[in-house]
C-alpha cells in the first residue's frame, strides 16, 4: 500500500489519471495512508476494478513477483492490454510482465519507487502525501529500519522523505501504536498459550485455528508481526506462524542470517518470498500442516544448527 500510494500521488502530481487497485482488503493500521479512500479493492468491487484494468495504458505491478500472487485478480491482470511494469524486490519474477524492475537486494518496493521517481527527475517534486506513504512502506518492510536489507542509502532516502514532509514519529504511532483491544489480547493469548519452542531445531512456531481467530474477533492485520516474536527468542533461527483462515492454512516463515525460509516455503508449502521472510499456504488441516512442518525439521536440522 505504501509503494502503490506513494507512486499514485507522484503520478497524479505529474498530471496522470491514476487508480490504485488492491487485490483484497488490508490492515486497518494502513488505512490512514493519504489516498486510502481512493483505493479500489478487487474482492469488494470487481466490476469497477475491471473497468480500470481495461481502460489503463500502463499497469504498475508493485511489490509482487508472480501474477498468481494477486489471486482472484490474476486473469484480469493477465488479460489487460495495458503495458505491465513490474517494480519489485522479491526473487525470481515471472517473465510475463512487459518491463521488469526487479531488485531483490532492495529493502522494499517503496525504496524502489523513490528511486524510480528520482530517476525520472522528480526528486524535488515528492509531495508530503507521497513521502508519508513511501516512509511507511520502508518502515514496515524493514521492521522499523532494522533488517540486513537496510543500507546507508536507505537511511538517506528516509532523510529525503522526512525533508519532503513525512513526520517520522507520527507514522510510527499510526502503524504501531494503533492496536485494537482485541488485537492486543489475541497477541497475549498467542504468546502465552500458543507458542511452541523446539530448541533442538532452533525453531519456534504458532498455530492458530479459525475458532481462535473468531474468539478475538479477528480482522485482517491482527496477527501481523506475531511471527517475529517467535523469532526473537534467544537461539531461535526459524519461526513459523500457521493461521487457519479463508478455508486454508496461511503460513508465515521468518529466519535469521543464512537459513532460507524461502527455500522451505517454495519446496513444501506452495510459497516463496525472501530468504529471511517468506510465506506459503496449505490445503491440509491445521493439524496436518503442522505435522508436515514438524516432519520436515529433521531434514533441515543440520542447516538450522550450523553456525
Ligand atoms: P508474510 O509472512 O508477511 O505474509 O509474507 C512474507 C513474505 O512472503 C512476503 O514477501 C510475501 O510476498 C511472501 N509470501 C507470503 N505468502 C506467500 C505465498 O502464498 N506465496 C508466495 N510465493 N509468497 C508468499
Amino acid at each position: 500500500m505504501g509503494s502503490s500510494l506513494g507512486l499514485y500521488h507522484w503520478l497524479l502530481s505529474q498530471g496522470h489519471t491514476v487508480r490504485v487497485v488492491a487485490p483484497s482488503d488490508y490492515p486497518d493500521f494502513l488505512q490512514w495512508l493519504p489516498g486510502n479512500d481512493q483505493v479500489l479493492q478487487f474482492t469488494r468491487e470487481p466490476e469497477q476494478c475491471i473497468e480500470h484494468f481495461n481502460a489503463a495504458a500502463i499497469i504498475f505491478c508493485l511489490d509482487f513477483n508472480w501474477m498468481s500472487r494477486v489471486e482472484q485478480m490474476e486473469p484480469v491482470l493477465r488479460g489487460a492490454a495495458a503495458v505491465k511494469v513490474l517494480i519489485d524486490h522479491h526473487l525470481d519474477p515471472e517473465p510475463a510482465f512487459d518491463h521488469i524492475f526487479s531488485y531483490p537486494e532492495a529493502c522494499s518496493t517503496s525504496e524502489l519507487i523513490y528511486q524510480f521517481i528520482v530517476s525520472l527527475g522528480g526528486r524535488d517534486q515528492v509531495s508530503k502525501a507521497s513521502a508519508e506513504c513511501l516512509y511507511c512502506g520502508i518502515m514496515t518492510d524493514t521492521n522499523s529500519f532494522r533488517y540486513e536489507s537496510m543500507r546507508s542509502d536507505t537511511h538517506r532516502i528516509i532523510a529525503d522523505l522526512m525533508d519532503a514532509g513525512a513526520v517520522n514519529y507520527r507514522i510510527h504511532e499510526l502503524v504501531y501504536d494503533n492496536f485494537t483491544e482485541n488485537r492486543l489480547r489475541l497477541m497475549g493469548y498467542v504468546l502465552k498459550d500458543k507458542l511452541t519452542v523446539l530448541h533442538e531445531y532452533r525453531t519456534a512456531y504458532i498455530a492458530l485455528s479459525a475458532e481462535e481467530h473468531a474468539m478475538f474477533n479477528f480482522r485482517t492485520g491482527d496477527t501481523e508481526g506475531l511471527v517475529n516474536y517467535a523469532l526473537s527468542i534467544q537461539g531461535i533461527r526459524m519461526a513459523a506462524f500457521f493461521a487457519e483462515r479463508e478455508g486454508m492454512i496461511k503460513i508465515s516463515f521468518r529466519s535469521k542470517d543464512t537459513f532460507s525460509v524461502k527455500e522451505l516455503a517454495s519446496a513444501h508449502f506452495n510459497g516463496g518470498g525472501h530468504r529471511n521472510a517468506s510465506g506459503g499456504r496449505s490445503d491440509l488441516s491445521l493439524q496436518s500442516t503442522v505435522e508436515k512442518f514438524l516432519a520436515l525439521l529433521p531434514l533441515y536440522q543440520a542447516k538450522l544448527l550450523s553456525e
